[in-house]
């Protein structure tokens, strides 16, 4: 079988990475809201469960965090990435069974755990620019609030 895309191929790097959940019910929300919203076409997607919450030191993704941290520096050096947009949702799977939160304190954990993300990438490098959104639902849609990680 082949299939031959209609999307049209443009080559250029936006110099841009997510890291972002890889729940497959938000991706396009996802895609909408960095594509549209923050006005970056061609990011390239760090996605895996939980997004952030594998940057942020917990004992139980201490695997996915050296993962992840190693695909950044790749991209750092490979692709030049400069900025990073972290993306936490409400009610993450990850955090639910992986990590065992309670519902009440979920979003305050993702929150600060965005502040732990950006400290790790800062790590990886000092020119990489850092910015966090939390992602709740409102009706039957999705709205992304930026969080002050500085
Ligand atoms: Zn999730």
């Amino acid at each position: 079988m082949t299939y031959r895309s209609p999307v049209e191929y443009n080559a250029e790097r936006m110099h841009a990475a997510a890291v972002y959940c890889s729940d497959g019910r938000v991706g396009e929300h996802f895609d909408d809201f960095l594509q549209n919203g923050l006005k970056l076409p061609r990011y390239d997607r760090v996605a895996l469960p939980g997004g952030p919450g594998c940057l942020a030191g917990h004992t139980e993704a201490r695997l996915e965090q050296e993962g992840v941290i190693d695909e950044l520096k790749f991209l750092t050096d490979a692709h030049g990435i400069d900025r990073v947009v972290l993306i936490q949702h409400q009610g993450c799977a990850f955090y639910a069974h992986r990590l065992g939160v309670e519902p009440d304190r979920m979003a305050a954990l993702q929150r600060a755990d965005l502040v732990r993300a950006a400290f790790q990438i800062r790590r990886v490098s000092s020119a990489i620019n850092v910015e966090a959104y939390f992602v709740g639902s409102e009706g039957d849609g999705l709205v992304f609030e930026q969080v002050t990680i500085d």
